[in-house]
């Protein structure tokens, strides 16, 4: 669990529907996205140490001694740079392991980047000059404050820091014994201890934060699946696989508004399966399920995906063909003709395995303008009708 103490905060009911989901998965998504997170801020951070270290030598220019403060910047830009490539490149790779080597990585060098940073206050502090002295405690308060800030998703490794930042300051004051230097040396723990208190109410509030987030958004994933899965169960034929009824006119309506039918033909297939309630009769019922299941698939693996393809009803299927003239949804159902003809089903829930043979009429048509949808059905009808009448397993057309 990344997060304590969040039943005092907003969103009581995060924990139920974190419940919900996959509860491993999440934390980990948690994880990772911290570590981007943190990531992305750390590098801010130390490219502003680097900025204020630069600046600092600048300042202490002319009071200290040109060598040192060149050896004193290098040791800081080392560290940084260190930190940034190497430790950054390392929590990169992570993914749901908290302690991965970046971690340690970072936690290790952290303390080292603090102490590398408060040298200064022995190496480029001239502590004759009032001004010197100022600007190395100023530069360091700073540098602990906007590392507590950005350093925020990871509060341990931002702690030592700060700890390791203000140590040599602390010895260097205790070491001096002047109690002049006593209200520094209260000022630089209360510091301490006030960005401790600090840093770990906003990690807390931060990761809330970031929980939060990925949770809605998995929950909006989850979301637009189920919606997704509820529309396609809603307009499609659980059996075949075809459209249904209902959303198979819709989509014919929706084609027929958007084509202008002058200038682009439609053509209309009535297709129906023969002598099928033989079938049922001589096989049973489940075994006619599975007839009509493969009759779909095959169908449904030759239509063009503007095709509309619907259960009318029972065993009997609608394909509307866009863009397409009579003699082209001639020659298109002939071979559907032929597929089916050739289609085997297997069925293995009889007795014996059974090999089922099936044979389909199709009815061809055009949907014109000068005519309503009902009008064409009905055409379709009729030549599936003479289709039926000449022998069955054939393509007729009626315009
Ligand atoms: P024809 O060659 O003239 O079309 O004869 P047919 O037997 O195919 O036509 P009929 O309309 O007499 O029978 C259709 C059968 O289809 C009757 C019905 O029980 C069956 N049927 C309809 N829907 C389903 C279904 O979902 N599953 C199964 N197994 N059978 C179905
Ligand atoms: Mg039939
Ligand atoms: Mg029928």
């Amino acid at each position: 669990m990344v997060i304590e103490n969040n039943k005092s905060l907003p969103l009581q009911h995060a924990d139920a529907l974190k419940n919900t989901l996959n509860s491993d998965e999440l934390d980990s998504i948690i994880i990772e996205e911290r570590n981007y997170q943190f990531i992305k801020r750390h590098k801010i951070s130390t490219l502003f140490g680097v900025i204020a270290s630069l600046n600092l030598a600048y300042f202490q220019f002319g009071s200290v001694n040109l060598y040192t403060l060149t050896v004193w910047c290098l040791l800081v830009l080392m560290v940084n740079v260190f930190i940034f490539f190497w430790c950054s490149s390392n929590l990169i790779k992570v993914e749901n392991n908290e302690k991965s080597a970046g971690i340690w990585q970072l936690i290790a060098l952290q303390p080292i980047s603090g102490l590398a940073y408060s040298s200064s206050i022995f190496l480029i502090t001239d502590w004759n000059n009032p001004i010197s002295e100022f600007l190395t405690l100023l530069m360091l308060n700073g540098i602990a404050s906007t590392a507590s800030i950005l350093n925020i998703p990871v509060r341990n490794s931002c702690n030592y820091f700060n700890i390791s930042i203000a140590f040599l300051p602390v010895c260097y004051l205790i070491y001096k014994h002047d109690i002049t230097y006593l209200n520094l040396l209260i000022a630089i723990i209360l510091l301490l201890v006030t960005l401790h208190i600090l840093i770990g109410l906003s990690t807390t509030q931060y990761m809330f934060g970031l929980e939060q987030r990925v949770l809605s958004l998995t929950l909006s994933n989850e979301l637009k699946k189920s919606c997704e899965k509820i529309k396609r169960e809603a307009n499609i034929d659980h059996l075949t696989s075809a459209y249904n009824r209902r959303h198979g006119f819709e989509r014919i309506k929706k084609k027929l508004d958007e084509s202008d039918i002058a200038h682009k033909l439609i053509s209309m297939i009535m297709i129906d399966i023969d002598n099928f309630k033989q079938i049922n009769d001589t096989y049973g019922h489940p075994a006619g399920d599975q007839v009509l299941k493969s009759f779909s698939k095959n169908i449904l693996k030759l239509v063009r995906d503007g095709d509309i393809f619907m259960r009318f009803g029972g065993e009997e299927f609608l394909l509307v063909l866009p863009e397409t003239e009579p003699e082209g949804a001639i020659i298109f159902s002939e071979r559907l003709r032929m597929v089916i003809e050739n289609m085997a089903v297997n069925i293995d829930t009889l007795n014996e395995p059974t090999t089922i043979k099936i044979t389909c009429c199709f009815g061809v048509t055009q949907i014109s303008s000068t005519q309503s949808f009902q009008e064409a059905l009905l055409k379709a009808d009729k030549a599936l009708y003479n289709a039926k009448n000449n022998g069955k397993n054939c393509v007729e057309v009626f315009l």
